[in-house]
This record gives C-alpha cells, structure tokens and sequence, in this order.
C-alpha cells in the first residue's frame, strides 16, 4: 500500500502513520523527521531548512522533492510506505506522479484549527528519534523521557503558538487544495478526527479497510 497522509499539522498523521506502519509493516517516511534530523546534524539540507521550520514556513519545493526521490529508491519502500507530511503543495504532488508514483490512497484527517491550537501546546518530541507524545493525551511513561530510546522530550519551537498559527495559515493556503487534487484523481478518503487516539485508529482501519 502506498499511503498518503494528509491533514493540519498537529492532526495526529504522525502518530497514526506509526501505528498503521507497525500493522501493515511497511515504512513511514516523515519529510519533518527527516529535516529535523538534517537540521540536528548541520548538513547542507538542514541548514537551508532551518530557517523556513522555525517561522511555521514551507521547505521549498526543490529540497524536499530531493529528499523524497532518494528516500523512495532506499530498499525498505519496496512494498509500499506511509508519507507523513509530503506532499504539502500541488507541485510536490505533480513531481511524485512526475517519477511515476502511483499512490493507493490520500488520507485525510480532519480536525478544527482550535482543536489543533489547543492540541499543541501539550505536545512533546524526542529530540533524538523523532517520536511525538502529548501530556494529557499520550504521556511518555517518565515525565520528559521518550520511551523508545531513552532521550530527553522537548516543545518544538515550531509548536510555539505564533507559530502554529502560521503554520495552520500555510496549510489552509497550500497543502487543503490538494484534497481536491486528489478527490479527482478518486484516491481521497476523509476521517473525522476522534476524541482519543485509538477510536481515531478504528475509523482510519475501517476506511482503508485493513
Ligand atoms: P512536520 O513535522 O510534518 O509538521 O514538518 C515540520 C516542518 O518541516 C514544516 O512546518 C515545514 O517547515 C517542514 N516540512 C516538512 N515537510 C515538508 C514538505 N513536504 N514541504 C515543505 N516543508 C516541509
């Protein structure tokens, strides 16, 4: 299965893409995860993103579409993958069909702006591995420690709130039309965000039919 993602960030794409990841057993590639790792390590791609990531603002087209051609060859995307926040523009979904990407199906989770403001400010990321927890909703098991891999929790500066909602602006502006995009291509499935993680789980098995 080739899965797409779509949805506000802090919709939960990540944390779902994790759990539907582990059912099906296929990768989930995060374009986020992927920059912050660049970012962390200073490569050439982490650098030119940084400055985009901390004020809520798109990478640009070019370095993504970049990222993904390579990640996609890598041997583990053989029998299908998760994309967790790519494409996020029109044109990073031309440029998959462009390098003959036939994606299944485009999933998107949909949650209210002040949802997803409320959301945020709980929410915890591992600065090492990437994993994400929320204190009220999907607390580590120690306060401030990620339970994969031990390192230490802290707030993204892109969860700031002035942030999210330039953030939130940028999504309605050029990552919501590609709904469209791909309800006429007939791949769009829509699932109402839930009240926990897991009945959210239900509905997106019960959709993709897994
Ligand atoms: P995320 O973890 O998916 O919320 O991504 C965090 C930040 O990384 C975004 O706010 C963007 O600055 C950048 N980013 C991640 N994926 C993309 C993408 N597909 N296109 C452009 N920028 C991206």
């Amino acid at each position: 299965m080739k899965l797409i993602l779509l949805g506000a960030p802090g919709a939960g794409k990540g944390t779902q893409a994790e759990i539907i990841s582990k059912k099906l057993n296929i990768p989930t590639i995060s374009t986020g995860n992927i920059l912050r790792a660049a970012v962390k390590n200073g490569t050439p791609v982490g650098l030119k993103a940084k400055e985009f990531m901390d004020k809520g603002a798109l990478v640009p087209d070019e370095v993504i579409i970049g990222i993904m051609n390579e990640r996609l060859q890598e041997p583990d995307c053989a029998e299908g993958y998760i994309l967790d926040g790519m494409p996020r523009t029109i044109a990073q979904a031309e440029a998959l069909e462009a390098a003959g990407i036939d994606i299944d199906v485009a999933l998107s989770i949909e949650i209210t702006d002040a949802e997803i403001e409320a959301r945020m400010t709980g929410r915890r990321t591992c600065t090492t591995c990437g994993a994400t927890y929320h204190v009220v909703s999907n607390p580590p098991k120690k306060e401030g420690v990620c339970d994969i891999c031990g390192a230490e929790l802290t707030i993204r500066k892109d969860d700031e709130p002035e942030t999210v909602r330039n953030r939130l602006s940028v999504y309605h502006r050029e990552t919501e039309p590609l709904k469209d995009f791909y309800r006429s291509r007939g791949k769009l499935k829509l699932v109402d965000n839930q009240p926990t993680i897991a009945d959210t789980t239900t509905v997106i098995f019960e959709t993709l039919g897994i």
